[in-house]
């Protein structure tokens, strides 16, 4: 492929098949790009989207090599994925966006942060334990003090490996990982921006994101994000920085924290689309799917320009329902002006499992907002 003529029979591979997958493959499908998906089981969500559904691991370096061989080109919906196999790819020729070494640091949330710290980029500071009673050491020699942040260095998602400890009472994780201080946070934001291989960058509009109380995911994300103009300019000119630093090829989702004291942290990022773009499907010129394809295609950056403002909401599993999925109140919800609705074809629901996710579009974000409220009440992920 040249990266003048572009070739859109190119194949591409994606590693893993959720519906991350599934998006980018229906935004593919506008050029008719085939997109091949790696994952467990052709049920999964990208299964119905993409040309050819591969059974097999992301996380098993044989599955990665051999589904490398068969695409043109890899990308990642999830970066917990096999990079040695991906070493192998690179080093036979094969073009992989987020390159591997680069996936190698964002899936550790230690390496992460010692990335921010050498190349200048604003992150809280940390250090490093192998384990809870290295933890636990630190704390009875009185250095480490109450409260902080625990967080598993790898292999955890949707703050599942992360921990405040407020108390001796408070459990620690055991596992590698750091400990950084409780930031006191204003807002949590987010700045998707994109990069291709000559080196352009286009950010999306700053979003705002709130989290559910209880499962740590995030409730609602507005755009464009109810801030001041010096926050958003100061987060966008940090996620380019960052993406820049990173010298990723693709899309990068970098989430901040805006502190109660005006800093603007990075909290982590994802080399890859993002639950704080989806909006973007609706609400921008070119969304989060498209603008990935570009960049890893080598195009033009598309616009990343606001149509409209946007309020998406996770479709949640209800907290009481495990089983066979069923939807309550679709109906009503999809009657109201503004509401556009997306389900993952999920078949099992599980508490606060991410089904689907609801986008409400208005200008108005208040009555978005209401509007985005009302629909989560109505519309309920049950079983049975
Ligand atoms: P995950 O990788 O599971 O998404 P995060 O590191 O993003 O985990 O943390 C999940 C959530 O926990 C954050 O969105 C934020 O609400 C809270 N959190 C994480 N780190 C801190 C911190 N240092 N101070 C305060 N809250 C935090």
């Amino acid at each position: 492929m040249s990266s003048t003529n572009f070739d859109f029979t190119t194949k591409v591979g994606v590693l893993g098949g959720g519906q991350l997958g599934k998006m980018l493959a229906l935004a593919a499908a506008d050029w008719h790009v085939p997109i091949y998906a790696l994952d467990k089981a052709r049920s999964f969500p990208a299964g119905v989207a993409v040309q050819q559904f591969v059974e097999g691991d992301f996380k098993d370096y044989d599955s990665v090599y051999q589904f490398g061989q068969a695409v043109d080109l890899l990308t990642v919906e999830i970066e917990h994925v096999n990079t040695d196999a991906l070493k192998a790819l690179v080093a036979e020729g094969k073009t992989v966006h987020p390159a591997p070494d680069k996936l190698e640091i964002i899936k550790d949330k230690g390496l992460q942060k010692q990335f921010y710290a050498r190349h200048g980029l604003p992150s809280s500071p940390f250090q490093m334990y192998a384990d809870a009673p290295a933890v636990q050491a630190v704390i009875d020699k009185g250095v480490l003090n109450y409260p902080f942040v625990q967080k598993t260095r790898t292999a955890g998602y949707d703050g599942q490996g992360v921990a405040v400890i407020r108390t001796a009472e408070d459990k620690l994780l055991d596992a590698p990982c750091i400990i950084e201080p409780l930031v006191n946070i204003e807002k949590e934001l987010a700045v998707i921006v994109a990069r291709n291989a000559k080196g352009e960058v286009e950010a999306f509009p700053l979003v705002e994101m709130t989290f559910h109380p209880t499962a740590n995911l995030v409730e609602f994300l507005v755009c464009p994000a109810r801030v001041p103009e010096s926050v958003a300019q100061r987060a966008t000119e940090i996620a380019k920085q960052t993406i820049t630093a990173y010298d990723i090829c693709g899309i990068l989702a970098v989430e901040f924290f805006w502190t109660k004291s005006g800093d603007i942290l990075i909290n982590e990022v994802a080399p890859r689309p993002h639950n704080s773009g989806h909006h973007t499907i609706e609400s921008c010129y070119t969304t989060q799917y498209e603008q990935h394809l570009r960049a890893i295609l080598n195009l033009p950056l598309g616009s990343t320009r606001l149509k409209t403002g946007a309020v998406m909401a996770n479709l949640l599993g209800h907290p009481d329902y495990k089983g066979q999925v069923r939807y309550e109140g679709l109906t009503n919800a999809l009657a109201i002006e503004g509401v556009k609705i997306h389900l993952y074809g999920k078949k099992q629901t599980k508490p606060f499992r991410k089904m689907g996710h609801v986008t409400v579009l208005n200008d108005d974000l208040d009555e978005a907002i209401m509007i985005a409220k009302q629909v989560k009440e109505q519309l309920r992920v049950v079983a049975g």
